[in-house]
């Protein structure tokens, strides 16, 4: 597939990478070329595709390379995970949760605030 405007900005958005940091990063003076890449004003070039995929590889290996997976019950070597990642809520890290419904993590303060959050949502409702 092609490298698209949309792309190169949805994988910017999900690193929280400013425009401006990733012209930067990429060798450009700021964010003006970028935000035309993304909006697609210019077409991609194959020479900002092949610097934006050296970038991309830099990026991803750091992310794999830090990865941290912390569990409650010891994983065997190899495994499969079926269940898609989400963001509690409340404290914004990310679990599998038991349950598909459930939205906030098992820490005390986190169900708390996330009760009380839903508490004052009823009321406003109620009112
Ligand atoms: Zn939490």
């Amino acid at each position: 597939m092609a490298l698209n405007g949309q792309y190169i900005k949805k994988w910017r958005k999900a690193r929280h990478i400013s425009a401006r940091e990733l012209g930067l990063a990429l060798g450009y003076r700021g964010r003006e070329y970028i935000k035309k890449l993304e909006s697609g004003y210019f077409p991609v070039t194959p020479k900002f595709a092949a610097r934006f995929e050296t970038f991309k590889h830099q990026v991803q290996a750091r992310e794999y390379r830090e990865r941290k997976i912390q569990t409650r019950f010891a994983l065997p070597p190899k495994i499969k995970i079926l269940a898609r990642p989400r963001r509690c809520a409340i404290c914004r890290e990310w679990f599998i949760f038991p349950n598909a419904s459930d939205r906030v993590c098992t820490d005390r303060k986190c169900k708390r605030a996330y009760a009380r959050r839903l508490d004052a949502r009823q009321t406003k409702a109620a009112r």
